[in-house]
């Protein structure tokens, strides 16, 4: 009998209540595993036929051109392998594995090399111990030619029918762009954190995610029925009767307190005692502005178009049409409200579609504006496919990452010249990202070059408290509320107001109605986050009295320590709670 009710608790980061069939991915998505339905098996026996055919010419092709310009010793090399892709203890297992326990062929054939892996590697005959290398590299060949040109986890939610969970070690930006989401309802990771790009992208589609759960992909199996809770952090796997009619209901209630939210829709942001907010949101899939609008935002704060590479087809780039048909579109459905497009913030790994990254050479390295500054053919192609669309609604562009006001002057001068040659374009509006403490500490001086000021704080927290925003191991020490940071955030502030600059919030603290209460106080009129928030820190607004903000915000800069700062905003959390307790009546 199947054990029910199993229970696993991770960090809920991406709120609302799910319950599909797991398919699992591991190896950062580049495995998947799910089981088949009765019907499926031929088909399934039939891809690992087509990808045994795919691998033998290759390898025929590979040791025949080795043969004629390297030499015959080396070409044996592919012809071992050639013959390993026949040994029963492979493809015909693979195929047994399929039929028999109704799995996967990608599944089916990890399971067949691992257990080849271990004959190999136990037997005492060197040969055959060096042959592991030939075997993951037929391995690999058979695993790519199965989906061939595709990501294994997009093609296979492709072919199932939802509703499904995405049960992950992780998943990169670029895969989890490219998921069909109509089918996958919710998604559960071994880590992750709250401002990894996959996780925004979920909460920003309204997908419930749980992360840190350290073992799930181990824990559950493919098909088996999994609920998500993205709040708590709760994760059931095989639910018996009764926790689903608690998940029911927690989906009514969330359903309920949504349409007490919507009554705020048509009514701007305002403080409780009378400052005007600007409440705008953050978008990731162009297609996806519906929901932008459906919450009343006044405009995109920040459009993060890197997402467009992951959900090309092909490597290399975008076409300057395809992003010129993207922006128009954008800029009509919003239109007349400001839509504010960052250039593209990808590293190289982005860039080629590599599907995994190299952390520190991601983070540190070539990306945003330096990057746009080092290829600037494709900065100019963006800028030119923008330039264009900017006479379908109001733009504005934002360049990422920039660390000083020289380098922000060197990408407005090729936007400049860019412009040039764009008939008829009129003059759009050129921001600044405030996501680096470099830019922070600057901030007076580039508020001088740029027309607005725009702060990420999931990355400025990162780079000033030296903690990578997607370790979870960290995620206690990624903190918010630490005094260094919100000191470089009141010199934003500073800046911005002394100059006359827009200036405004669009990293996830923007989301966190308390920390918008803070950001008030400091002097912020602007934010931009995740539409399921805008309602939520649009109704605590309303509870909270900017001149008691300000108070407090003064009290916190100079503060000793992150848990001081709590302390000093409990009035304002505790107006809040009440506000929230009123409203539901
Ligand atoms: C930020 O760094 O806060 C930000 C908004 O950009 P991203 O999350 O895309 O790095
Ligand atoms: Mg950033």
């Amino acid at each position: 009998m199947t054990r029910t009710n199993i229970r696993l608790n991770g960090r809920g980061v991406a709120e609302g209540t799910a319950i599909g069939r797991a398919v699992v991915a591991v190896r950062e998505a580049r495995q998947v595993r799910y089981r088949l339905a009765a019907g499926r098996v031929d088909r399934e026996r039939q891809r690992l036929r087509s990808a045994r055919a795919i691998t033998r010419s290759q390898l025929e092709e590979i040791s025949s051109r080795v043969s004629r310009t390297v030499g015959q010793a080396q070409a044996a090399i592919f012809a071992a392998q050639l013959l390993m892709l026949d040994d029963p203890m492979l493809a015909d297992r693979v195929d047994e594995l399929i039929r028999t326990e109704r799995i996967n062929a990608d599944w089916a054939l990890e399971r067949a090399i691992s257990e080849l892996h271990t004959v190999f590697a136990r037997e005492g005959d060197a040969w055959l111990r060096e042959r592991i290398g030939d075997l993951a590299d037929v391995g690999g060949r058979l695993q790519q030619n199965l989906r061939p040109g595709r990501d294994p986890l997009v093609s296979l939610v492709q072919e199932l029918d939802g509703p499904l969970i995405v049960v992950a070690d992780e998943v990169s930006p670029s895969i989890a762009a490219q998921l069909d989401w109509t089918k996958v309802r919710g998604l559960v990771c071994d880590v992750g954190s709250p401002t990894h790009h996959t996780v925004i992208l979920a909460r920003s589609l309204g997908i419930p995610a749980v992360v840190g759960l350290g073992s799930a992909t181990q824990v559950i199996l493919p098909g088996q029925t999994v609920a998500v809770d993205g709040a708590t952090g709760e994760v059931v796997v095989e639910p018996d009767h009764d926790a689903l009619e608690r998940w029911k209901q927690r989906a009514d209630v969330a359903a309920v307190a949504l349409r007490k939210l919507d009554e705020l829709r048509g009514i701007p942001g305002a403080t409780a005692d009378g400052v005007r907010i600007r409440l705008e949101a953050n978008l990731e899939i162009a297609e996806e502005v519906g929901r932008v609008l459906d919450v009343g935002a006044e405009g995109i704060g920040l459009y993060r178009s890197e997402f467009l590479l992951d959900r090309a087809p092909a490597t290399g780039g975008v076409s300057e049409d395809v992003q010129y048909e993207t922006y128009r579109k954008l800029l009509g459905a919003m239109a007349p409200r400001p839509v504010t497009i960052r250039t593209f913030d990808a590293g190289e790994e982005r860039w080629e579609r590599l599907g995994h990254t190299q952390g520190h050479r991601e983070r540190f390295g070539l990306r945003g504006v330096r990057a746009a500054l080092q290829h600037d053919a494709r900065f100019r192609v963006q800028i030119r496919a923008l330039l264009r669309a900017s006479a379908h609604g109001h733009l504005r562009i934002l360049l990422p990452f920039v660390t000083s006001a020289a380098e922000f002057r060197q990408a407005r001068a090729l936007i400049a010249e860019v412009a040039r040659g764009v008939p008829g374009v009129t003059e759009v509006p050129i921001g600044a990202m405030i996501e680096v403490p470099a830019a922070a500490l600057t901030a007076d001086r580039l508020a001088r070059d740029a027309d607005f000021l725009s702060v990420g704080t999931n990355d400025l927290i990162q780079y000033t408290l030296a903690i990578d925003r997607t370790d979870e191991r960290l995620s206690g020490h990624y903190e918010p509320r630490e005094p260094a940071v919100l000191r470089l955030l009141r010199m934003v502030a500073t800046a911005g107001r002394r100059a006359n600059r827009d200036f405004s919030v669009c990293g996830e603290m923007a989301a966190d109605p308390l920390l918008v209460a803070l950001l008030v106080g400091m002097g912020f009129r602007a934010f931009s986050m995740t539409p399921a928030a805008l309602p939520v820190v649009k109704r605590s607004l309303r509870a909270v009295n900017a001149r008691q903000a300000e108070k407090i915000a003064r009290l916190a800069v100079t503060a000793d320590a992150a848990e001081d700062v709590h302390r000093l905003l409990a009035p304002l959390a505790d107006a809040m709670h009440a506000a929230v307790a009123v409203a539901a009546g």
